[in-house]
């Protein structure tokens, strides 16, 4: 595992670590706290417009891990999956526009009303198939995201490495995985998942899993407080090639979402140095 003690070149503040900032905000802090590197998210890029975000982001030396997310493929009906497909397109568009290393991808959950999960993981292959054209004349890669299996019904019914390495497998050049401790740590496949994935890592996040979580989307921890063996993921991870971002995605009311931004940045690159 890679020494980052002395060493943030890698690191990356994801957007949703410091909610309450702007892009400008996020661009102005990350250059304050030196920090080389932002993943945002798709709102407050068209908060600002995608050109104005891809020139404040190139005039800051700054460059971007990723764009979150795109996804949310299964929809109650045709009109519904198009409707899907063409907002993933604006986020190629918008992910290409401010120079993201890839776009992230979440699968959605079951449509309104339904209970037929086979069904709902069909229309996320064929959602993403039906993108992978658009994303690879783009030139943007693809990064399918598992989340948390308690997330399956409304967020992302791809919920494994296992699942996320048998899309790839499927739909082949132009669709990576965006690894994400939070969502997977807990999986007893993932060392081999994670070999198995090899090159198709094309992003990694961190955060942490606090016990007890008192919030199932709200109460994630800043790297080294809670119960995820950081770095024997990430010596699994740099084992498979991966030399890229390590990106700090927090989503947190109950704490972090109440400090101020600053004082956050500060935090997240004293973890990436001591216990990322
Ligand atoms: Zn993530």
């Amino acid at each position: 595992v890679r020494d980052l003690s002395n060493d943030t070149r890698l690191l990356a503040v994801n957007s949703a670590t410091v909610k309450a900032w702007s892009l400008e905000q996020l661009v102005d802090g990350c250059q304050r706290a030196g920090i080389p590197a932002i993943a945002p998210w798709r709102d407050i890029v068209q908060a600002v417009g995608v050109d104005k975000a891809g020139r404040l982001i190139r005039a800051a030396g700054l460059e971007v891990s990723c764009l979150c997310r795109g996804g949310m493929f299964p929809a109650v009906d045709e009109a519904g999956r198009r409707a899907a497909l063409e907002d993933n397109r604006r986020a190629v568009d918008e992910a290409a526009g401010i120079g993201a290393k890839c776009l992230v991808l979440i699968a959605g959950g079951l449509p309104k009303g339904s209970k037929d999960l086979a069904g709902a993981h069909e229309q996320v292959r064929d959602g993403i198939a039906a993108l992978l054209p658009y994303a690879r004349d783009a030139g943007m890669p693809l990064a399918i995201e598992p989340l948390h299996p308690m997330t399956a019904a409304d967020r992302a019914c791809v919920n494994t490495m296992g699942h996320a390495n048998d899309l790839c497998d499927e739909l082949g050049e132009g669709l990576g995985i965006a690894l994400d401790v939070y969502h997977v740590w807990w999986d007893p496949e993932l060392p081999r998942q994670i070999e198995r994935a090899g090159k198709r890592i094309v992003t990694y996040h961190v955060c942490d899993w606090l016990v007890p979580t008192r919030d199932l989307v709200f109460d994630r921890g800043m790297p080294g407080d809670g119960v995820i063996d950081l770095k024997g993921i990430r010596a699994m991870v740099e084992a498979t090639g991966y030399n890229g971002h390590i990106d700090v995605e927090i989503f947190s009311t109950l704490d972090w979402w109440k400090r101020e931004p600053d004082e956050v940045l500060r935090i997240c690159k004293d973890r990436h140095r001591t216990v990322v």
